[in-house]
Protein backbone atom coordinates (compact mmCIF):
# COMPACT_ATOMS: atom_id res chain seq x y z
CA UNK A 1 0.00 0.00 0.00
CA UNK A 2 2.71 2.42 1.20
CA UNK A 3 5.27 1.40 -1.21
CA UNK A 4 6.30 5.25 -2.55
CA UNK A 5 5.95 6.58 1.37
CA UNK A 6 8.82 7.46 3.79
CA UNK A 7 8.71 5.15 6.66
CA UNK A 8 6.95 6.36 9.38
CA UNK A 9 6.99 6.42 12.87
CA UNK A 10 4.44 7.14 15.89
CA UNK A 11 6.11 8.33 19.12
CA UNK A 12 4.10 8.81 22.27
CA UNK A 13 5.41 11.75 24.46
CA UNK A 14 4.72 12.29 27.99
CA UNK A 15 3.96 16.09 28.95
CA UNK A 16 6.75 18.63 29.86
CA UNK A 17 9.58 20.54 27.64
CA UNK A 18 12.09 18.37 29.32
CA UNK A 19 9.99 15.02 27.47
CA UNK A 20 8.93 16.59 24.15
CA UNK A 21 12.05 18.60 23.13
CA UNK A 22 14.40 15.84 22.85
CA UNK A 23 12.02 13.52 21.34
CA UNK A 24 11.03 16.13 19.34
CA UNK A 25 15.01 16.21 18.04
CA UNK A 26 15.30 12.60 17.20
CA UNK A 27 12.53 13.32 15.21
CA UNK A 28 14.01 15.51 13.26
CA UNK A 29 16.93 14.01 12.89
CA UNK A 30 15.24 10.57 11.54
CA UNK A 31 13.87 12.55 9.38
CA UNK A 32 17.08 14.73 7.88
CA UNK A 33 19.32 11.76 8.45
CA UNK A 34 17.44 9.06 7.56
CA UNK A 35 14.28 10.02 5.45
CA UNK A 36 12.23 8.51 8.25
CA UNK A 37 9.22 11.01 9.00
CA UNK A 38 7.41 10.80 12.21
CA UNK A 39 4.03 11.79 14.19
CA UNK A 40 4.21 12.87 17.97
CA UNK A 41 1.41 12.30 19.39
CA UNK A 42 0.77 14.16 22.93
CA UNK A 43 -1.73 13.58 25.70
CA UNK A 44 -4.28 16.20 26.39
CA UNK A 45 -2.71 17.31 29.53
CA UNK A 46 0.22 18.88 27.30
CA UNK A 47 -1.93 22.01 26.38
CA UNK A 48 0.58 25.19 27.61
CA UNK A 49 1.15 27.28 25.18
CA UNK A 50 4.89 26.74 25.74
CA UNK A 51 4.75 22.83 24.30
CA UNK A 52 1.81 23.89 21.73
CA UNK A 53 4.06 26.55 19.98
CA UNK A 54 6.62 24.58 20.16
CA UNK A 55 4.53 21.48 17.99
CA UNK A 56 3.75 24.10 15.61
CA UNK A 57 7.16 25.24 15.16
CA UNK A 58 8.26 21.93 13.72
CA UNK A 59 9.40 20.82 10.34
CA UNK A 60 6.59 19.33 8.21
CA UNK A 61 8.73 15.46 8.61
CA UNK A 62 7.39 15.63 12.25
CA UNK A 63 3.81 16.14 12.49
CA UNK A 64 1.69 15.91 15.87
CA UNK A 65 -1.69 14.95 17.00
CA UNK A 66 -3.29 15.07 20.48
CA UNK A 67 -5.23 12.49 22.10
CA UNK A 68 -8.62 13.68 23.32
CA UNK A 69 -8.99 13.94 26.81
CA UNK A 70 -9.25 11.35 29.56
CA UNK A 71 -11.26 11.48 33.05
CA UNK A 72 -8.36 11.99 36.20
CA UNK A 73 -11.07 13.11 38.25
CA UNK A 74 -10.16 10.24 40.74
CA UNK A 75 -6.85 11.01 41.25
CA UNK A 76 -6.11 12.37 44.80
CA UNK A 77 -5.43 16.29 44.41
CA UNK A 78 -1.37 16.46 45.40
CA UNK A 79 -0.68 13.01 43.58
CA UNK A 80 2.44 12.96 42.01
CA UNK A 81 3.15 14.11 38.08
CA UNK A 82 4.76 10.70 37.38
CA UNK A 83 1.42 8.75 38.60
CA UNK A 84 -0.79 11.73 36.20
CA UNK A 85 1.19 11.11 33.25
CA UNK A 86 1.17 6.83 34.05
CA UNK A 87 -2.78 6.93 34.61
CA UNK A 88 -3.20 9.34 31.39
CA UNK A 89 -1.25 6.64 29.36
CA UNK A 90 -3.09 3.70 30.96
CA UNK A 91 -6.53 5.62 30.30
CA UNK A 92 -5.44 6.26 26.98
CA UNK A 93 -4.65 3.28 25.53
CA UNK A 94 -8.32 2.91 23.67
CA UNK A 95 -7.93 6.27 21.89
CA UNK A 96 -4.01 6.12 21.03
CA UNK A 97 -5.05 2.04 19.37
CA UNK A 98 -7.82 4.08 17.11
CA UNK A 99 -5.15 6.16 16.21
CA UNK A 100 -2.19 3.98 15.46
CA UNK A 101 -5.05 2.05 13.67
CA UNK A 102 -5.31 5.36 11.90
CA UNK A 103 -2.05 5.77 11.15
CA UNK A 104 -1.03 2.52 9.58
CA UNK A 105 -3.57 3.43 7.10
CA UNK A 106 -2.28 6.69 6.04
CA UNK A 107 1.37 6.19 6.55
CA UNK A 108 4.16 3.23 6.06
CA UNK A 109 4.64 3.43 9.87
CA UNK A 110 7.96 0.88 10.34
CA UNK A 111 7.81 1.23 14.27
CA UNK A 112 6.12 2.38 17.28
CA UNK A 113 8.05 4.57 20.60
CA UNK A 114 7.24 5.45 23.91
CA UNK A 115 8.57 7.41 26.15
CA UNK A 116 9.88 7.14 29.95
CA UNK A 117 6.37 6.94 31.59
CA UNK A 118 4.47 6.19 28.57
CA UNK A 119 5.50 1.78 28.13
CA UNK A 120 1.64 0.93 28.78
CA UNK A 121 1.01 2.36 25.44
CA UNK A 122 3.08 -0.71 24.08
CA UNK A 123 -0.72 -2.44 24.90
CA UNK A 124 -1.97 -0.22 22.43
CA UNK A 125 0.29 -0.56 20.11
CA UNK A 126 0.15 -4.58 19.65
CA UNK A 127 -3.71 -3.92 19.69
CA UNK A 128 -3.35 -2.33 16.74
CA UNK A 129 -1.13 -4.50 15.41
CA UNK A 130 2.22 -2.10 15.61
CA UNK A 131 5.24 -5.00 15.56
CA UNK A 132 8.09 -3.32 16.66
CA UNK A 133 7.88 -1.15 20.13
CA UNK A 134 10.71 1.10 21.16
CA UNK A 135 11.39 3.21 23.98
CA UNK A 136 12.81 6.51 24.40
CA UNK A 137 14.79 7.10 27.64
CA UNK A 138 15.07 11.43 27.44
CA UNK A 139 17.45 11.11 30.68
CA UNK A 140 20.31 8.85 31.21
CA UNK A 141 22.02 5.52 31.61
CA UNK A 142 22.11 6.02 35.55
CA UNK A 143 18.62 6.60 35.71
CA UNK A 144 17.45 3.36 33.57
CA UNK A 145 19.70 1.09 35.09
CA UNK A 146 18.00 2.17 38.29
CA UNK A 147 14.64 1.71 36.29
CA UNK A 148 15.62 -1.54 34.83
CA UNK A 149 16.73 -2.88 38.44
CA UNK A 150 13.38 -1.32 40.41
CA UNK A 151 11.66 -5.33 39.57
CA UNK A 152 14.34 -6.42 41.88
CA UNK A 153 15.16 -3.60 44.06
CA UNK A 154 11.75 -3.59 45.41
CA UNK A 155 12.04 -6.97 46.75
CA UNK A 156 15.72 -7.02 48.57
CA UNK A 157 15.62 -2.93 49.69
CA UNK A 158 14.23 -3.20 52.93
CA UNK A 159 12.51 0.38 53.89
CA UNK A 160 12.88 3.59 52.42
CA UNK A 161 15.73 4.26 50.11
CA UNK A 162 16.55 7.54 52.41
CA UNK A 163 17.40 5.57 55.45
CA UNK A 164 19.83 2.73 53.61
CA UNK A 165 22.87 3.06 55.56
CA UNK A 166 25.25 2.39 52.34
CA UNK A 167 24.58 3.87 49.13
CA UNK A 168 22.85 1.99 46.11
CA UNK A 169 25.42 0.19 44.15
CA UNK A 170 24.31 -0.56 40.52
CA UNK A 171 26.55 -2.30 37.73
CA UNK A 172 28.87 0.39 36.26
CA UNK A 173 27.03 2.94 38.04
CA UNK A 174 28.44 5.53 40.62
CA UNK A 175 26.98 4.47 43.79
CA UNK A 176 24.05 6.94 44.72
CA UNK A 177 23.19 7.58 48.58
CA UNK A 178 19.86 6.61 49.28
CA UNK A 179 18.15 10.31 49.71
CA UNK A 180 19.27 11.11 46.50
CA UNK A 181 17.70 8.34 44.76
CA UNK A 182 15.35 9.36 41.88
CA UNK A 183 12.61 11.10 43.65
CA UNK A 184 9.02 9.20 42.86
CA UNK A 185 11.00 6.14 44.66
CA UNK A 186 11.20 8.17 47.72
CA UNK A 187 7.98 7.23 49.34
CA UNK A 188 7.16 3.69 48.94
CA UNK A 189 3.44 4.38 50.25
CA UNK A 190 2.93 6.70 47.50
CA UNK A 191 1.32 5.14 44.42
CA UNK A 192 4.00 6.62 41.82
CA UNK A 193 6.32 4.22 43.61
CA UNK A 194 4.49 1.48 42.26
CA UNK A 195 3.82 2.95 39.14
CA UNK A 196 8.02 3.06 38.87
CA UNK A 197 8.36 -0.47 39.15
CA UNK A 198 6.09 -1.10 37.06
CA UNK A 199 6.96 1.05 34.62
CA UNK A 200 11.10 -1.03 34.97
CA UNK A 201 9.34 -4.30 34.01
CA UNK A 202 7.13 -3.16 31.08
CA UNK A 203 10.62 -1.74 29.85
CA UNK A 204 11.50 -5.37 29.24
CA UNK A 205 8.86 -5.32 26.04
CA UNK A 206 10.32 -2.95 24.15
CA UNK A 207 12.38 -4.43 21.24
CA UNK A 208 15.26 -1.86 21.84
CA UNK A 209 15.97 1.55 24.37
CA UNK A 210 17.14 4.56 22.83
CA UNK A 211 19.22 6.70 25.38
CA UNK A 212 19.34 10.15 25.19
CA UNK A 213 23.18 10.13 26.79
CA UNK A 214 26.82 9.38 25.51
CA UNK A 215 29.51 7.28 26.67
CA UNK A 216 31.72 9.91 27.90
CA UNK A 217 29.68 11.46 30.39
CA UNK A 218 28.89 7.79 31.84
CA UNK A 219 31.22 5.32 30.80
CA UNK A 220 30.80 3.06 33.53
CA UNK A 221 26.72 2.17 32.73
CA UNK A 222 27.43 2.52 28.75
CA UNK A 223 30.21 -0.37 28.81
CA UNK A 224 27.77 -2.47 30.68
CA UNK A 225 24.24 -1.72 28.52
CA UNK A 226 26.05 -1.70 25.60
CA UNK A 227 26.50 -5.69 26.20
CA UNK A 228 23.13 -7.45 24.83
CA UNK A 229 21.73 -9.48 27.93
CA UNK A 230 18.73 -11.51 27.59
CA UNK A 231 17.38 -9.68 30.82
CA UNK A 232 16.92 -6.71 29.01
CA UNK A 233 15.83 -5.11 25.53
CA UNK A 234 18.99 -3.82 23.79
CA UNK A 235 20.10 -0.35 24.74
CA UNK A 236 21.47 2.08 22.38
CA UNK A 237 23.11 5.55 23.37
CA UNK A 238 21.72 8.15 20.71
CA UNK A 239 22.96 11.42 22.43
CA UNK A 240 23.42 14.50 23.31
CA UNK A 241 19.87 15.41 21.49
CA UNK A 242 19.38 18.36 22.28
CA UNK A 243 17.39 21.37 20.34
CA UNK A 244 18.83 22.87 17.81
CA UNK A 245 19.49 26.81 18.25
CA UNK A 246 16.98 28.36 16.07
CA UNK A 247 18.58 31.51 14.51
CA UNK A 248 16.30 34.81 15.01
CA UNK A 249 13.81 32.13 17.90
CA UNK A 250 15.75 35.04 20.71
CA UNK A 251 16.28 38.04 18.22
CA UNK A 252 16.08 40.94 20.25
CA UNK A 253 15.77 39.36 23.28
CA UNK A 254 16.78 41.60 26.79
CA UNK A 255 19.22 38.83 27.95
CA UNK A 256 21.25 38.15 24.83
CA UNK A 257 21.48 41.81 24.26
CA UNK A 258 22.71 41.80 27.95
CA UNK A 259 25.15 39.47 27.23
CA UNK A 260 26.88 40.85 24.40
CA UNK A 261 28.02 43.70 26.69
CA UNK A 262 30.06 41.20 29.16
CA UNK A 263 33.43 40.10 28.76
CA UNK A 264 34.36 36.84 27.75
CA UNK A 265 33.22 33.89 29.88
CA UNK A 266 32.11 36.07 32.98
CA UNK A 267 28.82 35.17 33.59
CA UNK A 268 27.30 32.49 35.19
CA UNK A 269 23.29 31.48 34.28
CA UNK A 270 21.28 30.46 36.56
CA UNK A 271 18.09 28.60 35.93
CA UNK A 272 16.26 26.05 37.21
CA UNK A 273 14.63 24.04 33.91
CA UNK A 274 10.84 24.46 32.42
CA UNK A 275 9.05 24.31 35.77
CA UNK A 276 11.41 24.60 38.86
CA UNK A 277 11.27 27.06 41.59
CA UNK A 278 12.47 27.31 44.93
CA UNK A 279 11.03 28.03 48.58
CA UNK A 280 11.36 32.00 49.69
CA UNK A 281 14.14 31.37 51.80
CA UNK A 282 16.80 29.54 49.30
CA UNK A 283 15.66 31.69 46.54
CA UNK A 284 16.59 34.86 49.31
CA UNK A 285 20.46 32.85 50.09
CA UNK A 286 20.66 32.44 46.39
CA UNK A 287 20.11 36.17 45.74
CA UNK A 288 22.32 36.95 48.43
CA UNK A 289 25.54 34.21 47.20
CA UNK A 290 25.24 35.35 43.42
CA UNK A 291 26.02 39.20 44.77
CA UNK A 292 28.69 38.06 47.55
CA UNK A 293 29.91 36.28 45.04
CA UNK A 294 30.80 38.84 42.63
CA UNK A 295 30.50 37.13 39.24
CA UNK A 296 28.49 38.53 36.46
CA UNK A 297 24.98 36.42 36.57
CA UNK A 298 21.78 35.91 34.67
CA UNK A 299 18.79 34.32 36.50
CA UNK A 300 15.84 33.29 35.66
CA UNK A 301 13.52 33.56 38.39
CA UNK A 302 10.34 32.18 38.93
CA UNK A 303 7.79 33.15 42.05
CA UNK A 304 8.53 30.42 45.07
CA UNK A 305 7.37 27.09 45.22
CA UNK A 306 6.26 26.95 49.43
CA UNK A 307 2.79 25.49 49.11
CA UNK A 308 5.04 22.28 48.98
CA UNK A 309 5.28 20.81 45.69
CA UNK A 310 8.93 22.42 44.20
CA UNK A 311 7.57 21.30 40.26
CA UNK A 312 4.25 23.27 40.41
CA UNK A 313 4.88 24.86 37.17
CA UNK A 314 5.70 21.64 35.42
CA UNK A 315 2.57 21.60 33.14
CA UNK A 316 3.30 24.94 32.33
CA UNK A 317 6.29 27.17 32.38
CA UNK A 318 4.39 30.75 33.19
CA UNK A 319 5.30 32.05 36.67
CA UNK A 320 2.08 32.44 38.66
CA UNK A 321 2.94 35.60 40.35
CA UNK A 322 5.50 38.15 40.49
CA UNK A 323 8.58 36.63 41.02
CA UNK A 324 10.81 39.57 41.50
CA UNK A 325 8.82 40.71 44.65
CA UNK A 326 10.18 37.55 46.58
CA UNK A 327 13.51 38.94 45.83
CA UNK A 328 15.54 40.36 48.84
CA UNK A 329 14.79 44.19 48.72
CA UNK A 330 17.28 46.44 47.32
CA UNK A 331 19.14 43.25 45.33
CA UNK A 332 17.91 44.14 42.22
CA UNK A 333 19.49 47.64 42.03
CA UNK A 334 22.64 46.89 44.23
CA UNK A 335 23.32 44.05 41.28
CA UNK A 336 22.47 46.31 37.80
CA UNK A 337 26.00 46.45 37.35
CA UNK A 338 26.65 42.56 37.04
CA UNK A 339 23.59 41.13 37.39
CA UNK A 340 20.67 40.47 35.43
CA UNK A 341 17.44 38.73 36.12
CA UNK A 342 14.45 37.89 34.10
CA UNK A 343 11.08 35.97 34.84
CA UNK A 344 9.97 32.73 34.02
CA UNK A 345 11.79 31.63 30.75
CA UNK A 346 15.44 32.54 28.76
CA UNK A 347 16.39 31.25 25.61
CA UNK A 348 18.68 28.77 26.98
CA UNK A 349 20.22 27.48 24.32
CA UNK A 350 21.30 30.95 23.35
CA UNK A 351 22.71 31.80 26.59
CA UNK A 352 24.63 28.62 26.86
CA UNK A 353 25.97 28.88 23.43
CA UNK A 354 27.17 32.90 24.05
CA UNK A 355 30.80 33.32 24.58
CA UNK A 356 30.00 35.66 27.66
CA UNK A 357 28.42 32.85 29.72
CA UNK A 358 30.83 30.78 31.63
CA UNK A 359 29.07 28.99 34.10
CA UNK A 360 25.55 27.21 34.48
CA UNK A 361 24.25 26.89 38.21
CA UNK A 362 21.73 24.47 36.98
CA UNK A 363 18.75 22.23 38.58
CA UNK A 364 20.46 19.40 36.51
CA UNK A 365 17.80 18.47 34.83
CA UNK A 366 18.86 16.34 32.05
CA UNK A 367 18.86 18.19 29.01
CA UNK A 368 19.83 21.19 31.01
CA UNK A 369 22.75 19.00 31.49
CA UNK A 370 23.26 18.09 27.56
CA UNK A 371 22.84 21.43 26.88
CA UNK A 372 25.87 22.90 28.96
CA UNK A 373 28.19 20.33 28.00
CA UNK A 374 27.27 20.53 24.19
CA UNK A 375 28.27 24.26 24.61
CA UNK A 376 31.13 23.57 27.11
CA UNK A 377 29.55 25.23 30.28
CA UNK A 378 30.68 23.84 33.83
CA UNK A 379 28.10 23.60 36.06
CA UNK A 380 27.17 24.36 39.49
CA UNK A 381 24.31 21.57 40.88
CA UNK A 382 21.46 22.35 42.30
CA UNK A 383 19.13 19.63 42.23
CA UNK A 384 15.09 19.85 42.75
CA UNK A 385 13.13 17.07 41.70
CA UNK A 386 12.78 13.86 39.78
CA UNK A 387 15.95 12.02 39.03
CA UNK A 388 18.04 15.85 39.23
CA UNK A 389 19.79 14.51 42.66
CA UNK A 390 20.90 12.04 41.87
CA UNK A 391 22.49 13.58 38.32
CA UNK A 392 24.36 15.54 40.63
CA UNK A 393 25.90 13.06 42.33
CA UNK A 394 26.90 11.66 39.04
CA UNK A 395 27.90 14.54 37.65
CA UNK A 396 30.13 16.33 40.84
CA UNK A 397 30.97 12.34 42.43
CA UNK A 398 31.12 10.59 38.73
CA UNK A 399 32.70 12.40 35.99
CA UNK A 400 33.49 15.57 37.59
CA UNK A 401 31.42 18.12 35.16
CA UNK A 402 30.20 20.40 38.57
CA UNK A 403 30.02 21.10 42.07
CA UNK A 404 27.36 20.24 43.99
CA UNK A 405 25.86 23.03 46.63
CA UNK A 406 26.07 21.78 49.99
CA UNK A 407 22.67 20.60 51.10
CA UNK A 408 22.31 23.64 53.95
CA UNK A 409 22.27 26.68 51.11
CA UNK A 410 23.76 28.92 52.77
CA UNK A 411 24.57 32.01 50.80
CA UNK A 412 27.85 32.25 51.74
CA UNK A 413 28.79 28.20 50.61
CA UNK A 414 26.47 29.49 47.54
CA UNK A 415 29.24 32.21 46.59
CA UNK A 416 32.48 29.78 46.90
CA UNK A 417 31.01 27.16 44.84
CA UNK A 418 30.01 30.02 41.86
CA UNK A 419 33.59 30.95 42.57
CA UNK A 420 35.46 27.65 42.30
CA UNK A 421 33.58 27.03 38.76
CA UNK A 422 33.95 30.35 36.97
CA UNK A 423 37.52 30.85 38.31
CA UNK A 424 39.00 28.28 40.62
CA UNK A 425 42.17 27.17 40.51
CA UNK A 426 41.77 23.70 42.03
CA UNK A 427 38.53 21.79 41.62
CA UNK A 428 36.84 24.25 39.82
CA UNK A 429 39.56 24.39 37.25
CA UNK A 430 39.67 20.43 36.97
CA UNK A 431 35.72 20.32 36.58
CA UNK A 432 36.42 23.29 33.08
CA UNK A 433 38.93 20.54 31.68
CA UNK A 434 36.58 18.39 32.02
CA UNK A 435 33.91 19.93 30.35
CA UNK A 436 35.93 20.88 27.63
CA UNK A 437 36.63 17.17 27.13
CA UNK A 438 32.67 16.24 27.41
CA UNK A 439 32.24 18.89 24.64
CA UNK A 440 34.41 17.79 22.27
CA UNK A 441 33.25 13.64 22.77
CA UNK A 442 29.77 15.03 22.34
CA UNK A 443 30.11 16.51 19.39
CA UNK A 444 32.62 13.83 17.68
CA UNK A 445 29.71 11.11 18.29
CA UNK A 446 26.98 13.22 16.27
CA UNK A 447 29.32 12.55 13.53
CA UNK A 448 28.87 10.15 10.80
CA UNK A 449 30.69 7.13 11.87
CA UNK A 450 30.28 8.21 15.43
CA UNK A 451 28.87 6.14 18.40
CA UNK A 452 25.76 7.81 18.37
CA UNK A 453 25.51 8.31 15.06
CA UNK A 454 25.91 4.97 14.33
CA UNK A 455 23.70 3.59 17.04
CA UNK A 456 20.61 5.77 15.54
CA UNK A 457 21.26 4.37 11.86
CA UNK A 458 21.49 0.20 13.51
CA UNK A 459 18.07 1.52 15.05
CA UNK A 460 16.54 2.72 11.66
CA UNK A 461 18.37 -0.28 9.41
CA UNK A 462 15.98 -3.05 11.99
CA UNK A 463 12.66 -0.69 11.49
CA UNK A 464 12.80 -0.19 7.56
CA UNK A 465 13.81 -4.15 7.38
CA UNK A 466 17.42 -4.37 6.44
CA UNK A 467 17.66 -7.17 8.88
CA UNK A 468 14.81 -8.86 6.92
CA UNK A 469 12.07 -7.49 8.61
CA UNK A 470 13.62 -8.15 12.09
CA UNK A 471 13.09 -6.07 15.38
CA UNK A 472 11.38 -7.92 16.99
N1 LIG B 1 14.46 25.90 28.91
C1 LIG B 1 14.62 27.10 28.25
N2 LIG B 1 14.48 28.26 28.95
C2 LIG B 1 14.17 28.28 30.28
C3 LIG B 1 14.01 27.06 30.94
C4 LIG B 1 14.17 25.87 30.23
O1 LIG B 1 14.89 27.15 27.05
O2 LIG B 1 14.06 29.37 30.84
C5 LIG B 1 14.62 24.64 28.17
C6 LIG B 1 16.01 24.09 28.38
O3 LIG B 1 16.90 24.60 27.40
C7 LIG B 1 15.80 22.60 28.30
C8 LIG B 1 14.38 22.39 28.80
O4 LIG B 1 13.73 23.66 28.66
O5 LIG B 1 15.86 22.17 26.95
C9 LIG B 1 14.34 21.95 30.25
O6 LIG B 1 14.62 20.59 30.31
P1 LIG B 1 15.38 19.95 31.56
O7 LIG B 1 15.45 18.49 31.30
O8 LIG B 1 16.65 20.63 31.81
O9 LIG B 1 14.48 20.28 32.82
P2 LIG B 1 12.92 20.08 33.14
O10 LIG B 1 12.25 21.24 32.53
O11 LIG B 1 12.48 18.77 32.55
O12 LIG B 1 12.90 20.11 34.62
Amino acid sequence: FHGNSPPHVAMLVTPGMGHLIPIAELAKRLATRHGVTSTLITFASTASSTQRAFLASLPAAVASLSLPPVDLSDLPRGAAIETLMSEECVRSIPALTTLLLDLKRSTNLVAFVADLFGADSFDAAAAAGVRRKYLFFPTNLHVLTLILHLPELDVTVPGEFRHLPDPVRLPGCVAIPGPDILMPLQDKTNPCYKWMVHHGAKYREADAILVNSFDAVEPGPAKILRQPSPDRPVVYPVGPLIQADRDGGAAGCPCIEWLDRQPAKSVIFVSFGSGGSLPTEQMRELALGLEISGQRFLWVVRSPSDEGAVNDNYYDAESKKDPFAYLPEGFVERTKDVGLVVPSWAPQIKVLSHPATGGFLTHCGWNSVLESLVYGVPMVAWPLFAEQRQNAVMLSEGVGAAIRVSESKGREKIAAVVREVMAGEGRGAAVRAKVAELQKAASEGLKEGGAAATALAEVVEKWTGGGGGGGN
